[in-house]
């Protein structure tokens, strides 16, 4: 196998006593969010086949942080450099996110192929049309994700979305 620059290091960190002491205490923080669910009976009226996802998996549930980069993120430009997918455009999860990184990277293609002498004219380019269109996807994430899980009636507002108007 290619070694590939950070993943070995990734594996060494994972070895060290305090990386193992902070995942052994998500497990536990995981414990007390599956009985804070089950006490707190947030799956009443939930089908049973889903809440067992929950409640009888092998394992306590991993809380993880949801991270974003803020919407209308941008940079300088920097000679030879450029960002793409996640890595320019962090945000919360609204089922775009895959896209977005598969369309950057063939609009980047397309302005590399348009100006195959002059690689800062295509970076440019690309960035030019990159930056709005990450700021739309970005704004359009945070409405999805305030239905989803952070707006004070959550999920009921994604269950509207879908729902055939009355
Ligand atoms: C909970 C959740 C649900 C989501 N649901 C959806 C969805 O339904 N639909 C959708 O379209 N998107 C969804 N997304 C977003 C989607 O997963 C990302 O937007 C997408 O994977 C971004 O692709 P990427 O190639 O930019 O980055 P990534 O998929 O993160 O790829 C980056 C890769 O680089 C590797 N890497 C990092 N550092 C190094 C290094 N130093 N050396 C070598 N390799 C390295 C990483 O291991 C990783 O494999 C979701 C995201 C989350 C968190």
């Amino acid at each position: 196998m290619v070694p590939v620059e950070g993943v070995e290091d990734a594996d060494r960190e994972l070895a060290q006593p305090r990386v193992r002491a902070v995942r052994a205490a998500h497990a536990v923080r995981g414990e007390r969010v599956a009985e804070h669910l089950i006490g707190a009976r947030e799956f009443d009226g939930w089908a049973p086949q889903l809440a067992a996802l929950i409640t009888e998996a092998d394992t306590a549930p991993v809380p993880r942080p949801i991270h974003s980069l803020p919407s209308g993120h941008r940079w300088d430009r920097v000679p030879g450099v450029t960002l793409l997918g996640d890595a320019a455009h962090l945000m919360a999860p609204s089922g775009e996110g895959a896209n977005l990184a598969m369309y950057d990277g063939a609009e980047l293609g397309k302005a590399i192929a348009a100006h195959p002498d002059d690689i800062e004219a295509a970076l440019a380019e690309y960035e030019q049309a990159l930056f709005p269109r990450s700021a739309e996807a970005a704004d359009d994430a945070a409405v999805i994700f305030g239905l989803c899980c952070r707006d004070e009636n959550a999920p009921q507002g994604m269950l509207d979305m879908f729902s055939p108007a009355a």
